[in-house]
């Protein structure tokens, strides 16, 4: 039989994905383990948005929409960023697709031809390479260590442009670091984007959780000349608890929303009517469920920070935004526990989950091998044990 298409073959399965399906079969079996995988609010959908999703099924709003959605949540979107962000966008600026997930490809199948480069600050989310790479693109990664707080510096932009570069990836505030850009540290990268003439994916999908009283800024908010070069994403599934439905958007100038639309209207098709219909009530309603699920995530990144750091043998800065803390295990990296010498964060990721029954995501997929991500989207009761199994099993004792 012949071979199955190159580049699908070097696509490699998502590590978040992959830690989050080990842990719930484990969980299946009944092992006691804690999970500490996927990025996904504990918190389930607000009532009244549930409410909305059932009402569009009882008044038949289960057709075909646009492929980018209703002018209805278009506008509410719209509404959003404009209430949120300060940004003016119209209608036609706006592309609802099947999660932020897809709004990444999209925009990414809009802007890149094969062999375009494209830049990537690392630590990244590990499903951008993968994605980069499904276009044809290469990703040209830029690495930004914990000492810079896990941002890149408009010189390093700089440096690693070159006449292929298409765009680049950046992530505010990001998974997996949860560190934020400011307005100041935006206005030196979007100086960079557009004396460069380059694009950018500003993937926005944490905008709302940003702590100690942070005020978020959107990339596109900085100035036209930007505008013009941003292709913003983002979507309900952080904000609102709405993971599973699966509604994110990317806000564009309207020629490059146009071709992303062409692209959904062959692929997609729409996203989920009911879940439209659902995502226009969440984004139009009443905001207060967002800081009430805010407030406990800055409880819990608070405790888990304090924690992290008084146990010996890692560390961890303290993250500005999103739902995730990097563990530093580089003191770890050469020692011996349980009977085998860690070499780096998937070894221990292995060995934590087997002796600690903790679930983490190694750093190896998010381009940062030194490091393990801990999601803080669970109870405090989880965040409690999960570190008393931490304090454990750095000492060899087994769960
Ligand atoms: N971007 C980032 C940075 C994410 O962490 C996620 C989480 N899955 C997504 C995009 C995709 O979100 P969605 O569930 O809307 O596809
Ligand atoms: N974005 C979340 C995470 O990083 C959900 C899983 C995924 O889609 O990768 O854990």
């Amino acid at each position: 039989m012949k071979e199955l298409s190159k580049i699908a073959l070097a696509i490699q399965p998502s590590t978040t994905l992959a830690i989050d399906s080990m842990f719930k079969q484990m969980k299946a079996e009944g092992q006691d383990v804690v999970g500490f995988g996927a990025g996904e609010p504990d918190f389930p959908t607000p009532d009244y948005i549930k409410e909305a999703g059932i009402e569009a099924i009882r008044n038949n709003d289960t057709k075909y929409t646009p492929s980018v959605g209703t002018v209805e949540v278009r506008k509410a979107v719209c509404q959003r960023l404009k209430e949120d962000c300060g940004i003016e966008y119209q209608p036609a600026e706006i592309a609802v697709s099947n999660g932020a997930k897809t709004c990444v490809y999209a925009s990414l199948r809009a802007l890149v031809n094969p062999g375009d480069e494209v830049i990537l600050p690392a630590p990244y989310w590990v499903s951008y390479i993968e994605l980069i790479q499904m276009v044809g693109g290469v990703p040209v990664v830029v690495n930004a260590s914990e000492a810079e707080h896990f941002k890149i510096t408009p010189e390093k932009l700089s440096a690693a442009i070159t006449p292929k570069t298409k765009c680049m990836i950046l992530n505010n505030p990001s998974n997996p670091t949860g560190m934020m850009y400011d307005r100041q540290e935006l206005e030196a990268i979007a100086k960079v984007c557009v004396e460069k003439d380059i694009y950018v994916i500003s993937d926005e999908i944490y905008y709302r959780l940003a702590y100690d009283g942070r005020e978020f800024t959107s990339l596109a908010a900085i100035s036209p000349e930007i505008k013009e070069r941003t292709l913003i994403v983002n979507g309900v599934s952080k904000s609102y608890a709405m993971t599973g439905w699966r509604i994110g958007y990317v806000a564009a100038p309207a020629p490059i929303a146009k071709v992303i639309g062409n692209y959904l209207g062959h692929c997609t098709g729409n996203p989920c009517t009911i879940s439209q219909k659902a995502s226009a009530v969440a984004l139009s309603a009443s905001q207060e469920s967002v800081d009430q699920m805010k407030a406990a995530f800055e409880e819990r990144r608070n405790y888990m920070v304090e924690r992290m750091n008084q146990i010996e043998g890692v560390s961890c800065i303290k993250p500005e935004g999103a739902f995730y803390v990097m563990m530093n295990i580089s003191k770890l990296v050469g020692k011996e526990l349980f009977g085998h010498v860690i070499k780096d964060a998937d070894d221990f990721g292995n060995l934590f989950l087997k002796y600690g029954k903790v679930a983490v995501v190694p750093g190896t997929g998010f381009g940062a091998p030194d490091f393990v991500r801990w999601s803080y989207a669970t109870s405090m009761e989880n965040i409690k044990e999960g570190l008393d199994r931490l304090e454990k099993f750095l000492k060899g004792e087994a769960v």
